[in-house]
């Protein structure tokens, strides 16, 4: 948590001193995140229909057990055009690049609801990114180089080299708390836990779209030199109960935590910890010796790569 935290703060600053002092055409990377243009809702419309958009599993998910039963995915390559956006991605800044692959997910990605709505991949779960990601990848990329990640067999008189590609069957999931699991609501897909003082915490993980407006909401406020709460934005993804949020909502979760009751901060607090659902890690088994060999979850060369091959030419050229 705390090294999130301070990545924030490090995004903040940087971008603070791009405002005060940088008004060059090149910088365009703080005007895309300009909050004024996500500001307020965000919604969908209408998703064409698309007959490149394929079936993917739910099951592979990290965060599928917070859909509803029945809950379909389908996702599409990407074209041309949105492929063009990531030539421009600034790799440096998580939230650039965060943003754009919202956008990609927006577009290319369709979750089918068993009540017959159809929302677009801005409602996944901020967890399920990756995993949707690199799929689209590998349907964007047909004939390019896998994703994964280079590794080194662990033992010693071994050393083999190793190449752990990204596809959930090399997930190390983590083993969800025992002490959570029964406050697992199976209709509504949620943890809901009663509080002896007669509180009630629900809590449920952060959407794509959910990310994105409470990324917003840091912008708008470090644009206005205002603090930011940012421990409670790490927790308020968990906590909003509504579907769709704005950034006036974040103004008044933010108002509303401040003056929350001691013991149901402090219940959070440490209810928060537990709720660790997220793949950091992928493994596999050395073809030599058998050893199994784990690396951190990570995009080999960062997120443009995801969808633009490096060295295109000699990938290419028949
Ligand atoms: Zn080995």
């Amino acid at each position: 948590m705390e090294k999130k935290e301070d990545k924030l703060k490090d995004f903040l600053k940087s971008n603070n001193s791009n405002a005060n002092s940088n008004t060059n055409s090149n910088n365009t990377n703080f005007q895309d995140n300009n909050p004024n243009n996500l500001q307020g809702r965000i919604k969908v419309d209408k998703i064409v229909a698309d007959s490149n958009f394929t079936n993917m599993s739910m099951e592979d998910l990290p965060f599928s057990m917070f859909y509803p039963i029945g809950t379909k995915l389908f996702v599409r390559p990407l074209k041309t055009k949105e492929i063009e956006s990531f030539s421009v991605v600034n790799e440096n800044n998580e939230f650039d690049v965060s943003l754009k692959l919202a956008e990609v997910l927006e577009h290319a990605v369709e979750l089918h609801f068993p009540d017959g709505s159809i929302k677009s991949g801005h409602y996944l779960f901020a967890g399920d990114k990756r995993t949707v990601l690199v799929y689209l990848s590998g349907l964007t990329i047909k004939n390019g180089p896998k994703l994964g990640i280079l590794s080194k067999c662990t033992k010693t008189s071994c050393n083999t080299d190793l190449f752990i590609d990204l596809y959930p069957k090399n997930y190390i999931y983590p083993k969800p708390n025992e002490k959570i699991l029964k406050y697992f609501d199976l209709s509504s897909r949620k943890f809901i836990f009663p509080l002896k003082n007669g509180d009630r915490v629900v809590m449920s993980p952060p959407t794509v779209l959910e990310e994105k407006v409470i990324q917003s909401y840091i912008f708008q406020q470090a644009l206005s030199k205002k603090d930011v709460n940012i421990a409670f934005l790490e927790y308020y993804g968990w906590l909003n109960d509504r579907e769709d949020i704005t950034i006036d909502d974040c103004k008044q979760a933010e108002f509303d935590f401040s003056v929350m009751n001691k013991e149901k901060f402090m219940f959070i607090y440490d209810t928060i910890k537990m709720m660790n659902f997220e793949v950091t890690e992928v493994f596999t088994v050395c073809p030599k010796c058998s050893t199994e060999v784990s690396e951190p979850y990570r995009f080999p060369n960062g997120a443009r790569n995801l969808f633009i091959i490096p060295n295109a030419f000699d990938e290419f050229i028949a």
